[in-house]
C-alpha cells in the first residue's frame, strides 16, 4: 500500500475520510509492518503541525502527521480563541505581522465561516489608563489601513454610547471606547478541521505516538516511536510547540524558546452577560484582558508570565484566577469576586521566540509572536511561535523550504509535488441552505461543523442533547468517535466539544457512557473503563483544578 493510501471514505463526496477505531488500528498495523517511506513526517498535530499537514497534502506529497497525545491536546486547544489581527501588536511596530494576521482572518472567515465568527469588539479607555481614546483612535485606523479596509471600519463611542453598548461597565471613569471588527473561533476544531482537511488530502494522522528522537540516514530521516516503532521520511518537521527543544532539534532547539503561561477563566453568562467581545486594559502594563461571551457561558483571561514548568502540567492556580477576577471587577463591577463561582479554567502555554541577544530578558507581553523556522545540521526542520490566526501562511514558509530540499534530495519525486496553493475552503461542501437551517438541530449543529452539519444530523442519528443547557448533541459524540480519531474520553470532552470547559459537571455526567462505548469500541472491560475514568479526572483536574463530578461519585 503506497503511503498516502491508507485514509479510507465513506463514500460521500463532500464528507470526510472516516477515523475511527477500524481506521487508527489500521494505520497502526500498517505502520508495524510496511515501513513506508513517507515525503514528509510531521511531529505535533496542534495548528501549526494540523496547517503543514494540510499544505504539504495538498501540494501532493505523502503526508504522516505523529502526535504524542491527542489533536490539539497542547496550546492549540488553549488559547484566548481569537481570529485576529492583533490590535496590540501596532504598539510594538509589528506592522508586518498584523497586517499578515489580518490577511489571514480574512482568508479563514471565508474558508470556515461556520467557525471564525466576526464580531464587533468593544475597547474602552478609563482615566488613567495607558491607552487614551485618541491613542485607540490612532492605532485603529492604523488597524482598519492595515486590513486593506475590507471590513468594517472602527468607530469611535463617547461615554455614553459606549454606556449603552455595554451597561456593565463602570461608569466610573470612563472616557470612551473604540468598536472595531475581530474575530472569535473554537481553537481545537479549528485545528482538527484543519488536519481533517489535510486528511482529505491523503494524510495520515497517528495520535498518542511520542516521537523521542529524529535520526538521519543517508539522506532519510527516521523517527523513534515510543512504541519502539521506527518512522521513515525524506523530511522530518518538528512542530511540537512548547516542546520544541533540543530532544528533537538538538543544538538548534537548545535556546530557541521562551515560554510563557496564559489562564483563562469560565464563569456563567448570566454572571457576566457581556452584549459582545470587551477589550480590558490592565493599569500599568502593556497587556490587556478580554472577556468574550460563549453561548450560556462568558470567558475571561488572559495572563502573560513567564514558565519554567513542566509542560505536562499546566494548570489554573488559585492565585490566577484571583488575579483575573481582581483586574476584570474594575471594569465590570458585577463580575462575581468569589472563586466558587467560576464554573472551568484552562492554561496554556506560548511556544514564544526567544528575543535576540539585545534583549533576552523582554518581558513576555512584549517578545514578538512571529514564526521562526530552524534547521538541524541534517537537514530537520522545526518551526516555532506565530499564532493560531497566522498558521496558513507559516505552513506556506515551511512547506517551500521542504518542497526546496526535497527536491535538491529526490529529484525524480519532484514531478509528483506542486509549488501553488489555492484558497480553498478549510471544509468542503455548500453552506447550508435556508431550509436546512429551519431545522433547529442542523442550525446548532452547523454553528461546529459547516457543511458537514448534514452528514452528523441524518435521520437515523440520535438528536438528543447531551446535557440540559448546553447545545451539543449525541450525534456529535457518535460523530468523534467514527470521524474524528477520539481515542480517550478527554479527546472528546476537552477538545471535540468543549464540555469540559463548560460544564455539566465539567463533563462527568456523561463520561461514564462515553468511556464504555470507546472500550467497548476497542475491545476492553469494565476495568478499562474505569481507567478511563481516573485519566479524564486527572487531566480535567490538572488544567481547571476542578475534577468531574461522576454520577456514580
Ligand atoms: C493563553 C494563550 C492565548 C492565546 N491566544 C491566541 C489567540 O487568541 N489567537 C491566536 O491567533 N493565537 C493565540 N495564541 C497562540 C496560539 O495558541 C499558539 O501560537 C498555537 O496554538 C501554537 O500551536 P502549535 O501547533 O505550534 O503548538 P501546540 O498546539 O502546543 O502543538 C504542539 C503539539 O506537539 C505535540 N508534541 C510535543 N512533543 C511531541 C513529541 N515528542 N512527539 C509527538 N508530538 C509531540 C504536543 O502534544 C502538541 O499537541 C495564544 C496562546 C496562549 C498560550
Amino acid at each position: 500500500m503506497a503511503a498516502g493510501d491508507i485514509v479510507t471514505h465513506d463514500g460521500t463526496a463532500e464528507d470526510f475520510p472516516l477515523w475511527g477505531p477500524q481506521e487508527i488500528h489500521d494505520l497502526r498495523e500498517h505502520l508495524k509492518n510496511d515501513v513506508p517511506l513517507w515525503d514528509v513526517v510531521v511531529v505535533g498535530a496542534g495548528i501549526t503541525g494540523a496547517g503543514i499537514a494540510r499544505e504539504a497534502a495538498q501540494r501532493g506529497m505523502h503526508v504522516l502527521v505523529v502526535e504524542a497525545r491527542d489533536v490539539a491536546y497542547g496550546t492549540s486547544s488553549r488559547s484566548t480563541r481569537l481570529v485576529h489581527g492583533g490590535v496590540r501588536y501596532l504598539e510594538h511596530g509589528e506592522l508586518g505581522l498584523v497586517f499578515e494576521a489580518l490577511r489571514e482572518r480574512s482568508w479563514l472567515m471565508q474558508a470556515a465561516p461556520h467557525l471564525v465568527r466576526p464580531e464587533r469588539f468593544l475597547f474602552p479607555a478609563y482615566r488613567g489608563d495607558r491607552l487614551a481614546p485618541w491613542k485607540l483612535r490612532v492605532g485603529l485606523t492604523l488597524y482598519d489601513m492595515l486590513n486593506v479596509f475590507r471590513g468594517r471600519t472602527h468607530a469611535l463611542l463617547d461615554r455614553d454610547r459606549c454606556l449603552q453598548e455595554e451597561p456593565l461597565l463602570a461608569a466610573d471613569g470612563l472616557r470612551g471606547a473604540v468598536l472595531y471588527d475581530d474575530a472569535v473561533t473554537d481553537d481545537a476544531r479549528l485545528t482538527l478541521t484543519t488536519l481533517q482537511d489535510a486528511r482529505r488530502h491523503g494524510a495520515a494522522v497517528l495520535t498518542y505516538a511520542r516521537v523521542e528522537r529524529i535520526e538521519s540516514h543517508d539522506t532519510e530521516h527516521r523517527l523513534r516511536l515510543d512504541s519502539g516503532l521506527e518512522v521513515r521520511a525524506r523530511q522530518a518537521v518538528v512542530a511540537a510547540g512548547p516542546w520544541s527543544g533540543p530532544a528533537l532539534l538538538g543544538d538548534a532547539g537548545r535556546t530557541l524558546l521562551t515560554h510563557s503561561k496564559g489562564v483563562h477563566i469560565v464563569l456563567r453568562a448570566s454572571d457576566v452577560p457581556l452584549r459582545r467581545p470587551l477589550v480590558i486594559q490592565v493599569p500599568g502594563q502593556q497587556r490587556i484582558l478580554f472577556g468574550v461571551p460563549w453561548g450560556a457561558r462568558t470567558y475571561l483571561g488572559t495572563t502573560d508570565d513567564p514558565f519554567a514548568g513542566d509542560l505536562h502540567d499546566v494548570g489554573v492556580t488559585e492565585a490566577e484566577e484571583h488575579e483575573l477576577l481582581q483586574l476584570v471587577a474594575r471594569v465590570l463591577p458585577s463580575t462575581p469576586r468569589d472563586p466558587s463561582r467560576i464554573i472551568s479554567a484552562w492554561a496554556g502555554i506560548r511556544p514564544l521566540v526567544r528575543p535576540a541577544l539585545r534583549n533576552p530578558n523582554a518581558h513576555t507581553e512584549k517578545i514578538s509572536r512571529k514564526h521562526r523556522i530552524i534547521a538541524r545540521p541534517d537537514g530537520v526542520l522545526g518551526i516555532v511561535g506565530g499564532k493560531l490566526t497566522t498558521f496558513r501562511a507559516m505552513a506556506r514558509d515551511l512547506v517551500d523550504r521542504v518542497h526546496d530540499r526535497l527536491e535538491r534530495v529526490w529529484p525524480d519525486g519532484a514531478r509528483r509535488w506542486t509549488r501553488e496553493t489555492g484558497e480553498a475552503p478549510l471544509v468542503p461542501g455548500e453552506p447550508l441552505q435556508p431550509d436546512e437551517l429551519a431545522d433547529p438541530v442542523l442550525a446548532e449543529l452547523a454553528r461546529r461543523h459547516g457543511p458537514v452539519a448534514r452528514h452528523i444530523a441524518c435521520a437515523d442519528h440520535d438528536r438528543t442533547p447531551l446535557v440540559d443547557g448546553l447545545p451539543y448533541l449525541w450525534c456529535e459524540i457518535d460523530r468523534a468517535l467514527s470521524h474524528e480519531g477520539a481515542i480517550h474520553v478527554g479527546d472528546v470532552l476537552r477538545r471535540r466539544i468543549p464540555l469540559a470547559l463548560t460544564d455539566e459537571a465539567r463533563g462527568g455526567r456523561v463520561a461514564r457512557h462515553i468511556a464504555e462505548r470507546l472500550v467497548d469500541a476497542r475491545g476492553g472491560n469494565a476495568a478499562d473503563v474505569r481507567e478511563e475514568l481516573e485519566r479524564y479526572r486527572e487531566e480535567t483536574w490538572k488544567e481547571t483544578r476542578r475534577a468531574p463530578v461522576y454520577d456514580d461519585g
